[in-house]
């Protein structure tokens, strides 16, 4: 759409809702790069194209996962001094005890850098499973908590008494009753006393896509009759003083924050009523649920949230300080277990964009040739006759062209050659007609959705199902944008698809823009590598990715900011993706099993004469060589030069493709 303001990279900032979804940690610097910011202020900013350079200069090949680690700190110390701020000025009487739940990101160095962060808070960690608490046990600091939930066997429960050994602050909540017999036989097994947690099914339904966490057919969590069961099992044991937690959760991204109120209100009527009943509970677990504004418009849809952070610490606080009021009960120390809020804005995928798939292009030479099909030169006239006051009707001529001309070609009447060109004239006829519809007074249903058809597809260095699962399964939105040229205009419109070969690898709905149909603003392809940044991609993605089509996990970088150094950062460390043989192996391939193989099929072309001895065995080694590559599309110009016969011929000479530079 021409506008009257010339472009700006404000302009660009806008057209993504950088300001919505960003807040602040991203920005865009006069090269029309986009930046990230830790200060969340432009001083200090990291140039995301300097470190998309500098990965490339490593060898380390495209798709990327940027870890921001100054990010991930910078939310751990957020939330823990918004729940200190907000207790002081509401002079609530207990603490904050935050964890977090490592299921949304366990990779070892967010979870340490999580846990370092939170020190000086005595941040805590939450496991759901035998694996991640083995893995919380280790890594949490001892003064903070550790909560354990999810279903739990005797094992589990012989584990978490270890840890109380070991000094731990590891809380058991309590999901079902029976696991309550298990925790107080391995806890007197082992000879400690239990830290026991209770949770508990609240009636509050939560809003969006995990609403089914909460009431009374939801997976987790005791009914009031339970609970009553749990306490009059402590009474008879005279263990009242072990049950510490109340927790709830209603479920993840809550994105209406009244449902957040609601809830805490109930779960804090739970704790206050356990107290009257002379049970020694010191705790309230909000749990998860703190939202991320994926779409930046600060609504309350899916997709995004209706308050800040701020807002739902003090809301929690002051809640909480009300029902203790009324019950006339000590004000609990506080604990939430925020997963996705915390972890989502440090990592960006950096995804090459490495073609386009545009409706009707030839590479071949389509003009008029003696002899042609009547239905090629009446839809040839229609394209001449084509004017701003014949749209519909040219477009309506065009389509029944396209029809008979199909049935002439199923009936064997119309050849290869004739068929194609009217398939070209088609296309061209519809995109002129679509050059005049901005400034056409009336369109019609079947041209716009005419225009849809017009949109490119870019094809998108990755793969949804390994990277972005979430995409797929729950349609998820995640914002994107370019990387760079935002100071230049995006004049075309395209919807994105990943390598597999499956149709469901494709992106067609935007955080930005909800108007565009499905496509993405980006610029033209111009033969030099095009960036896209998939941002807020922290949360969830890394272990519920598979590996679909064999695309496996992708290469990581992780950088901090330092000021010392020239472009403001360094790369503290570089994690490998898998290779192909990994991949293989994970579904029971063993690389010397398949070179072996290949081999011997190798060798049998040597005994037929089909092959010369050096020939096979330089076969078998470039095989072989292969499985230790990268699993995703290798197009940087080393590449292409390194394998000159795979090079498109519609390419430009790869020589001539320089890796970019900073200008
Ligand atoms: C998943 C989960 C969380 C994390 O929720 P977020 O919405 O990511 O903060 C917290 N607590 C429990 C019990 C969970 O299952």
């Amino acid at each position: 759409m021409p506008t009257a303001k010339p472009w700006t990279t404000d302009s660009a900032a806008e057209l993504y809702s950088l300001r919505g979804w960003g807040l602040n940690y991203f920005g865009i610097n006069e090269k029309g790069h986009a930046t990230l910011q830790p200060q969340r202020t432009p001083e200090g900013s990291i140039d995301v194209m300097d470190v998309v350079e500098d990965v490339a200069a490593r060898g380390i090949k495209m798709p990327v996962l940027i870890r921001f680690q100054d990010v991930l700190r910078r939310r751990v110390t957020l939330l823990n001094e918004a729940f200190a701020s907000s207790i002081a000025e509401h002079g609530y009487g207990g603490r904050y005890f935050g964890v977090y739940p490592i299921k949304v990101n366990q990779l070892r160095e967010v979870v340490e850098e999580i846990a370092d962060a939170g020190r000086p808070f005595q941040f805590g960690l939450e496991a759901g499973s035998k694996g991640e608490l083995l893995a919380v046990l280790a890594m949490n600091p001892s003064d903070a908590l550790t909560i354990v939930n999810g279903y739990k066997d005797e094992s589990m429960m012989r584990l978490a008494a270890m840890g109380l050994k070991l000094g731990r602050r590891v809380v058991v909540v309590i999901e079902k009753l029976s696991e309550l017999d298990l925790l107080l036989k391995a806890a007197a097994e082992a000879g400690v006393k239990p830290l026991i947690g209770v949770r508990v099914k609240l009636q509050t339904q939560g809003v969006g896509k995990w609403r089914s966490s909460t009431g009374h057919f939801a997976k987790f969590g005791l009914t009031t009759p339970e609970i009553l069961g749990v306490v009059e099992r402590l009474k008879a044991e005279g263990l009242e003083d072990c049950l510490k937690l109340v927790h709830f959760h209603i479920g993840s991204q809550v994105c209406d924050i009244r449902t957040l109120k609601d809830a805490v209100k109930e779960g804090a009527r739970y704790y206050a009523k356990l107290r009257k009943l002379g049970l020694g509970v010191e705790y309230l677990d909000c749990g998860g649920g703190l939202g991320v504004d994926y779409d930046g418009t600060h609504t309350a849809v899916e997709s995004s949230m209706n308050y800040s952070l701020r807002e739902y610490v003090a809301d929690v606080v002051y809640s909480v300080q009300e029902v203790c009021r009324a019950e006339k009960v000590p004000e609990p120390n506080l604990v939430t277990e925020s997963g996705r809020s915390t972890v989502a804005h440090h990592a960006v995928l950096v995804v090459n964009v490495f073609g386009a798939i545009e409706a009707g292009t030839s590479p071949v030479d389509l003009g008029e040739t003696p002899g042609e099909h009547q239905a090629v030169g009446e839809l040839r006239e229609t394209l001449k006759a084509l004017n701003p006051k014949n749209l519909a009707e040219s477009f309506h001529d065009g389509q029944q062209h396209l029809e008979e001309a199909f049935s002439l070609f199923k009936l064997g009447y119309m050849g290869l050659e004739d068929k194609a060109k009217v398939e070209n004239l088609y296309w061209t006829l519809c995109r002129e007609i679509g050059k005049h519809l901005p400034k056409a007074k009336f369109v019609s249903e079947d041209l716009l959705e005419m225009q849809k058809s017009l949109n490119d597809q870019y094809l998108c260095n990755f793969s949804l199902f390994q990277s972005l699962p979430d995409s797929w399964a729950i349609g998820q939105l995640f914002p994107i944008m370019p990387l760079h040229r935002l100071s230049e205009e995006p004049t075309r419109r395209a919807s994105l698809v990943d390598i597999t070969c499956d149709s469901d690898g494709k992106i067609t709905s935007f955080a930005c823009h909800r108007k565009a149909g499905g496509t993405l603003p980006v610029h033209p392809l111009d033969g030099r590598p095009y960036y896209l940044g998939f941002f807020l991609m922290g949360a969830y993605q890394a272990t519920m990715g598979d590996i679909h089509n064999l695309f496996g996990r992708v290469n990581e970088v992780h950088v901090f900011q330092d000021a010392d150094e020239e472009k403001g950062y360094y790369i503290e460390e570089s994690i490998r993706g898998q290779s192909i043989r990994e991949v293989l192996s994970e579904i029971q391939y063993s690389d010397f099993e398949l070179v072996k193989m290949i081999k011997e099929t190798a060798d049998s072309q040597v005994k037929a004469g089909a092959l010369k001895p050096r020939e096979a065995a330089e076969l078998t080694d470039r095989y072989e060589a292969m499985l230790s590559d990268y699993t995703y599309i290798d197009h940087t110009p080393a590449a292409e030069e390194s394998h000159p016969r795979r090079r498109a011929s519609d390419q430009p000479p790869a020589a001539s493709e320089p890796v970019p530079q900073a200008s």
